[in-house]
């Protein structure tokens, strides 16, 4: 990493070699100016530029001085780190990448779109991505299936999902067990004791889909290790994280005391409903991460995009830099291809979301068709991908 005073040292070295100093050298590649520049990897909030060069981020103050080949006025507007979508099903469709890039989305898991037999559809679609992308192998072998995913327990196949993790080291990241009565039925337990098996020798997390499942969830959270994720985390009975009388189920507050994190993963069907949501807010369980369960119709359902599922829980308390660490920094904790992501620190790859931050009367959908109705809404504005300026068509 460089600090300011090196990297403008490199810059005029670089200019000598190329023949002299040159009268209107830019110095940076980009500059955002006079945005509101919120990272909660260090706690910033404040109006300000970011600079960037060669990719990466060269410069963050509240003034930079110096030329730029590109200038993005950013007045009025947020500008955060790149935003990662820890449950997506971006890898279903060529053009997924491309229009969650549009959303801010500079990072994101396909959580579980397919399994080992067509495991390469995905990773195709995730290799070909502008931006950073991933998928979790779904333990059964045949992907997603409308009369369910593991019903037929010989889908839940060990020896088939670990031999195609083998072969792609590089872009399966873990293992989606969807547990839901209608996925899985009554194998829910075995379904995620076999993923568990896979994820394991591999080092890597399982995601599990929980709600509405025929096992109790204490049974099941149990069998979740530090750093596996619980997504969905806010669907209704039956089963769902919290009791009946609003307290948090002790096998949850013990699964996240080792480690293991808790997702939204807004979705469609199933998953949140406001009255579940309000008491686990109430009780202070708070998720670690927003995900949108994105698909290519997601634009026609209450998800919309992952800045509108960020701006659900602002009538639940958190606040606009909660909801930022939860779709940057949070994420980028529990993956480790996100390593370096999630921040706006000098020296990271230059991963942009510039955000509107509009005031008036919003309204957002659970999985319900309920409705409540919001003061804030987050919307997308721009993003900048390894610090190439991508402007929202
Ligand atoms: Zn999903």
């Amino acid at each position: 990493m460089l600090n300011r005073r090196q990297f403008l040292s490199a810059a005029t070295g670089a200019a000598m070699v190329l023949g002299g100093p040159r009268a209107f050298a830019p110095t940076y590649d980009l500059i955002i100016r006079g945005g509101r520049v919120i990272d909660p990897s260090f706690r910033l909030d404040a109006i300000g530029d970011v600079a960037i060069s060669g990719g990466r981020i060269a410069a963050i103050d509240a003034t930079i001085a110096g030329e730029a080949a590109k200038t993005i006025n950013a007045r009025g507007k947020l500008v955060v780190p790149g935003l990662l979508d820890i449950h997506t099903h971006t890898a279903r469709s060529a053009e997924g990448p491309g229009l969650v890039l549009q959303d801010g989305v500079t990072g994101w898991i396909d959580a579980g779109s397919q399994g080992a037999d067509r495991i390469g559809e995905t990773i195709a679609v995730a290799r070909s991505a502008p931006q950073q992308g991933r998928v979790l192998i779904n333990i059964g072998r045949a992907g997603i299936l409308p009369e369910g995913d593991t019903m037929d327990l010989k889908r839940a196949d060990v020896g088939a999902a670990r031999a195609a993790i083998a072969k792609n080291r590089d872009f399966v990241v873990g293992v989606k067990a969807r547990l839901s009565r209608d996925v899985a039925g009554a194998n829910d337990y075995e379904v995620l004791r076999r993923a568990q098996a896979v994820a394991t020798s591999f080092g890597l997390p399982v995601m599990i889909h929980m709600g509405q499942t025929i096992s109790p969830f204490p049974k099941l959270v149990d069998l979740l290790k530090r750093g596996d994720i619980v997504t969905h985390m806010f669907a209704p009975p039956p089963n769902s994280i919290i009791d009946d009388n609003g307290h948090i189920l002790p096998e949850v507050l013990a699964a996240r005391r080792r480690g293991v994190w808790f997702d939204v993963g807004n979705g469609q069907t199933g998953h949140m409903r406001w009255d579940t949501v309000a008491a686990i807010m109430k009780a202070g369980f708070w998720p670690d991460t927003f995900s949108t369960d994105w698909n290519t119709e997601s634009h026609e359902t209450g998800v919309i995009d992952l800045p509108n599922c960020m701006s659900k829980l602002f009538g639940y308390g958190m606040t606009l830099e909660e909801a930022i660490a939860c779709g940057t920094v949070n994420a980028a904790r529990i993956f480790p291809l996100f390593n370096d992501r999630g921040t706006l620190n000098v020296g990271a790859p230059a991963d942009v979301a510039l955000l509107e931050l509009r005031e008036g009367k919003f309204e957002f959908l659970d999985n319900y068709k309920n409705k409540i109705t919001g003061r804030q809404r987050l919307f997308p504005s721009a993003t900048v991908l390894g610090g190439r300026w991508v402007p929202r068509a």
